[in-house]
C-alpha cells in the first residue's frame, strides 16, 4: 500500500486534517470526536501545553494562550511592530517577528508546528498507523517566505509537506470542480474567523488557477462577535464594552459567538450569564432579524473586494462557493447572492471544505484517491449477522465487480429448523450499525447443535446484481434472493459517512466484537467444563480441579463484569486450565471406542 498523505488545514481560528481511506477523503474526529480544532496553543512555563478547546479553556488559569499564530508566519517585525496580539510580538535576530511567551521567544513556526504535531498525532491515534507525510493549505495570497514558513512549521511538527495548496484550491476541489469545463471561472468566497479572502480561480489545462484574489485579513467572525458584544452592554444597564477588563470581555464574546452560531439555526436565541459582575446577570434576547440588522454593515464590508475580483478576472464566474464557518449566516449567503448575481452552492461544510480538498490532493499524490476512480468497485463491504449480532463480512468494500465469495455456517443451537440470513451493507463491526439490504431464511434438517450445514454464497455480476445463495448441504436444496443495484449503488454522502463512522467508532466496535467473541467462547465453555468435571472430575487431583473453578468463577466474574479483554484472557486462562481434562476425556473416549471394537 501506497504511503498515507494526511492533509491539513491550518486556519487562522481553526485547523483540521484527514486522509483518504479506503479510496474516501475523510476526516479525523479527536478523542472528543471533533473534526475541528481550535487553532490556540496553550504555554506553561514557556512549554507548549495543550492545543485546541483545552488550551483555550486555559485561558485566564495562569497559562498563556496563544492564538491566530498563523497572522504572523513568514513576516517581518518591523511590518507588523504594533498589533494588537494576545501576547507581546518582539524581533528575533534576523528581523522576523517573534512571540513573547514568558521568558522566552516562540517563532510563528514553532507554535503552528505545535497544532500540526497535534493534527497528526489525531490523525495517528485514529489511523493507528504512523503518518510522515502532509498536504498543507495557506491563504492564496501568501508569498514565498509565508509559504516556506508553513513548511518549516510542517518539518518541526515531523511532516514532510509534500506540497502546500492554497485554500481557494482546496475548497474546489471539495466541491468536486476539478470536473468542470476548460476555461470555467469559480470564485471562492472564504469568511473566517479573523480572515476574509475572495479568489477567482480559472480551470486551465485540467488544474486550477488562481486568476485573481483580494481579501482582508482584520475582516472576519470574531468582529461580528464584538458587533453582538457591543450590543449586548448596550442592552444591559451599566456595561460599556470597552471599560470590560479581559477576563470580562472573553467571556462576554464567547457567549456572543454562541448567541451568533445558534441564531444560524433559531429565529431567537438568548445570551444569558449570571453574575456577570457582582449583582449584574446579562439575559437579553436577539431575533434572526434583529442580528441581521446588527451585522449589516460589518459582513457588507466584503462586498467590495468581491467586485475588486471579478473586475481584476475580467468578468463574471460560473460558479461561486462558500468557505468558512462565517459563511453559515443566512444574511452572509443572501449578500453572496446578490453580489455575484448568483445561487452560491453550499452543498459542503463551509468549515470542513478546505481540510477536504487538502485531503483528496494527499490522495491524488499518494494515488490513494486513484483506484478509486478507475475500477467500478464495491463501496462498502457486504455480509451477513452471525451469531452475537456480529457482522461477518463474505465480500470486503472495494472488490471489483463482478465477484463471487462464499461461507459455510453450522446451526447455533441443537434441532434448529431454519436461519435466517441477513444480508447487511456496511463497515461497523456489530450487524446492528450496518444496513440491511433483505434477509431470507433457510430450511434444513434438524441436527444436533454444529451439525447442519448451509452454504452462503454471494456473487455480484457486471450490472451490480447481487445474488444471495443458500444451500442446505445434506440435501443439497438452494434458496436464492436477489438484491437489485443497492449492493454497488450507494451515494457518495452515505459510503462517507459509513466510512467515517467505522473510524470514529472503531475502538468501540472492536471492543464490542471482541467481548462478543469471549462471550460466545464462554457459553460454549462453561456448559462444556461442568459436563468434562461430571465425567472425570474424581479422577482429577485437587490441584487441577482448583485452577479449573478458580479459572470457572473468574469467566463468570468477567461477564458481569463486560470487559473485553479481561473476559477474552479469562477464556483464555479456563481453557488452558482444562488441557489436563480434556487430555483424560479424549483418553477416555479412545478406550470407550476400543472396548466397543473389541466386543464386536
Ligand atoms: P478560519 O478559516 O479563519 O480558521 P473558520 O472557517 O473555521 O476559520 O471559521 C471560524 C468562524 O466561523 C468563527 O468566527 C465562528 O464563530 C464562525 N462560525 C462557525 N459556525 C458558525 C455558525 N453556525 N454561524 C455563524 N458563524 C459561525
Ligand atoms: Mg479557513
Amino acid at each position: 500500500m501506497a504511503e498515507d498523505i494526511i492533509g491539513i488545514d491550518l486556519g487562522t481560528t481553526n485547523s483540521a486534517v484527514g486522509v483518504v481511506e479506503s479510496g474516501f477523503p475523510i476526516l479525523l474526529a479527536d478523542q472528543s470526536g471533533a473534526r475541528i480544532t481550535p487553532s490556540a496553543i496553550s504555554y506553561i512555563n514557556c512549554d507548549a501545553h495543550e492545543v485546541g478547546k483545552v488550551a483555550l479553556r486555559s485561558r485566564g488559569s495562569g497559562s498563556i494562550v496563544v492564538t491566530s499564530a498563523k497572522r504572523y508566519m513568514g513576516r517581518r517585525y518591523q511590518a507588523v511592530k504594533g498589533d494588537d496580539f494576545c501576547v507581546p510580538l518582539v524581533a528575533q535576530d534576523d528581523g522576523s517577528v517573534g512571540f513573547q511567551v514568558g521568558e522566552s521567544i516562540v517563532s510563528p513556526e514553532q507554535a503552528s508546528s505545535e497544532i500540526l504535531k497535534h493534527l497528526k498525532k489525531v490523525a495517528e491515534h485514529q489511523l493507528n498507523r504512523e503518518i510522515s507525510k502532509a498536504v498543507i493549505t495557506v491563504p492564496a495570497y501568501y508569498n514565498d517566505a509565508q509559504r516556506n514558513a508553513t513548511k518549516l512549521a510542517g518539518e518541526i511538527a515531523g511532516l514532510e509537506v509534500v506540497r502546500i495548496i492554497s485554500e481557494p484550491t482546496a475548497a474546489a476541489l471539495a466541491y468536486g470542480l476539478d470536473k468542470l469545463d476548460e476555461s470555467s471561472r469559480v470564485a471562492v468566497y472564504d469568511y473566517g474567523g479573523g480572515t476574509f479572502d475572495i479568489s477567482v480561480l480559472e480551470m486551465k489545462d485540467g488544474v486550477f488557477q488562481v486568476i485573481s484574489t483580494a481579501g482582508d485579513t482584520l475582516l472576519g467572525g470574531d468582529d461580528i462577535d464584538e458587533a453582538v458584544a457591543r450590543w449586548a452592554c448596550e442592552q444591559t444597564n451599566d456595561l460599556e464594552y470597552d471599560q470590560l477588563t479581559t477576563e470580562q470581555r472573553e467571556r462576554l464574546l464567547d457567549e456572543s459567538r454562541k448567541l451568533k452560531e445558534a441564531l444560524t439555526e433559531n429565529d431567537t436565541a438568548k445570551l444569558q450569564i449570571p453574575f456577570f459582575r457582582a449583582g449584574l446577570n446579562i439575559n437579553i434576547e436577539l431575533s434572526a432579524e434583529g442580528f441581521d440588522k446588527l451585522i449589516h454593515t460589518e459582513i457588507s464590508r466584503t462586498a467590495p473586494y468581491c467586485k475588486q475580483v471579478l473586475l481584476d478576472a475580467g468578468g463574471d464566474v460560473d460558479k461561486v462557493i462558500l468557505v468558512g464557518g462565517s459563511t453559515r449566516i443566512p444574511a452572509v449567503q443572501r449578500l453572496v447572492k446578490k453580489v455575484f448575481g448568483l445561487d452560491p452552492d453550499v452543498s459542503q461544510h463551509p468549515d470542513e471544505a478546505v481540510a477536504l480538498g487538502a485531503v483528496i490532493q494527499g490522495g491524488m499524490l499518494s494515488g490513494a484517491l486513484r483506484e478509486m476512480v478507475l475500477l467500478d468497485v464495491t463501496p462498502l463491504s457486504l455480509g451477513i449477522e452471525t451469531l452475537g449480532g456480529l457482522m461477518n463480512v463474505i465480500i470486503p468494500r472495494n472488490t471489483t465487480i463482478p465477484c463471487k465469495a462464499g461461507e459455510m455456517f453450522t446451526n447455533a443451537v441443537a434441532n434448529q429448523k431454519s436461519m435466517r440470513v441477513r444480508v447487511l451493507q456496511g463497515e461497523r463491526e456489530m450487524a446492528r450499525d450496518n444496513w440491511e439490504l433483505g434477509s431470507v431464511d433457510v430450511h434444513f434438517s434438524p441436527a444436533t447443535k454444529g451439525q447442519a450445514r448451509v452454504g452462503v454464497q454471494f456473487s455480484i455480476d457486471e450490472n451490480g446484481i447481487l445474488q444471495v445463495l443458500t444451500r442446505d448441504v445434506e440435501t443439497g436444496k438452494d434458496t436464492i434472493l436477489e438484491i437489485n443495484s443497492a449492493a454497488v449503488d450507494v451515494d457518495d454522502e452515505n459510503v462517507e459517512k459509513m466510512v467515517s463512522e467505522s473510524v470514529d467508532y472503531a475502538f468501540d466496535d472492536m471492543a464490542e466484537r471482541v467481548f462478543t467473541e469471549a462471550k460466545l467462547k464462554a457459553e460454549e465453555l462453561l456448559p462444556a467444563v461442568e459436563a468434562g468435571l461430571a465425567q472425570v472430575g474424581e479422577e482429577m487431583d485437587e490441584a487441577d480441579l482448583n485452577l479449573i473453578r478458580d479459572a470457572e468463577s473468574e469467566v463468570k466474574e468477567m461477564l458481569k463484569q463486560e470487559d473485553a479483554n479481561l473476559l477474552k484472557k479469562a477464556v483464555q486462562k479456563l481453557d488452558k486450565a482444562t488441557e489436563h481434562m480434556a487430555a483424560i476425556l479424549v483418553e477416555k473416549a479412545m478406550e470407550a471406542a476400543l472396548m466397543r471394537k473389541l466386543e464386536n
